[in-house]
């Protein structure tokens, strides 16, 4: 579904990431895990197309396709969400309209009729169901006033709703309360499926134990520098990222 290879990017003429290399196939569940500054953010900016971040070498290719020519909203189309680190706050507009707005503008991309209200409406409560959101968040003003959990559900309910193929995750769980954190997890739990993939962007290994990974990576300074299963995650929990770079000598 995703190969990424030797990805080099930078930022601000700075070069964060420095050869990264990493495989994705349909269904399964990859943990990007690294300290701050390491460019886990970073990677999740260049896939989703963000402005400001220049590739100056490596290839990106998504279901065939390269990834790095299409426009950020034809990948949207194609099927890569982002959820921020930060989810960005609209005042006033009406969270229920900006995601049938999002939706429909993904579906005329793709050459899909666009969902009426009605229809829009019924896709609405089912992904309610699925996901543990009050449908008052749904009135309101997108992100406005929201907790952090809120915002967090916000974004994986945008998620449902819109139905990636490729889901990149970007520190969903900093900042959430162990239920919070449940509920997030059984959110993205409930999308799991063979045609949809998940990267999961996490600081520490807690998600982890709700979202269990087929594989976890290591990104530090710029390129994943180890890879292994879900034990992989608990060994950095208990020696910390030292212990990479320790095993690295080009990070000491
Ligand atoms: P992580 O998500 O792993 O903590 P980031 O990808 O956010 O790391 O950042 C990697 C490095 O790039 C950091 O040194 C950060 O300061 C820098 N960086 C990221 N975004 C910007 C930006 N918009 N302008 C300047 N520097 C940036
Ligand atoms: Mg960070
Ligand atoms: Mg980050």
């Amino acid at each position: 579904m995703l190969k990424i290879e030797n990805l080099h990017a930078r930022v601000e003429g700075k070069d964060i990431l420095k050869g990264l290399t990493l495989t994705v196939n349909s269904g399964e569940v990859h943990a990007i895990m690294g300290p701050n500054g390491a460019g886990k953010s970073t990677l999740g900016n260049v896939l989703s197309g963000r402005d400001g971040y220049e590739v100056t070498a490596g290839s990106v290719t998504f279901q065939g396709r390269d990834l790095l020519a299409l426009e950020p909203e034809e990948r949207a189309a194609a099927g890569v969400f982002l959820a921020f680190q930060y989810p960005v706050e609209i005042p006033g507009v009406n969270n229920t309209y900006f995601l049938r707005a999002a939706l429909n503008a993904q579906r005329k991309q793709r050459g899909e009729a666009e969902l009426d209200s009605m229809q829009f409406l019924k896709l609405v409560r089912e992904k309610l169901k699925i996901m543990q959101i009050s449908d008052e968040l749904l009135h309101r003003a997108v992100n406005e006033g929201f907790s952090g959990g809120e915002k967090k559900r916000n974004e994986i309910f945008q998620m449902a709703v819109l139905e990636p193929k490729l889901a990149i995750l970007d520190e969903t769980d900093s900042g959430l309360d162990i239920d919070a954190l449940k509920q997030v997890a059984q959110g993205v739990n409930a999308l799991r499926s063979p045609d949809r993939a998940f990267l999961v962007i996490t600081h520490y290994q807690r998600l982890l134990d709700y979202i269990e990974p087929d594989f976890v990576h290591v990104l530090a300074d710029g390129r994943i520098v180890e890879s292994g299963d879900k034990t992989l995650a608990l060994k950095l929990e208990e020696h910390g990222y030292a212990w990479v770079a320790e095993r690295d000598p080009a990070l000491a």
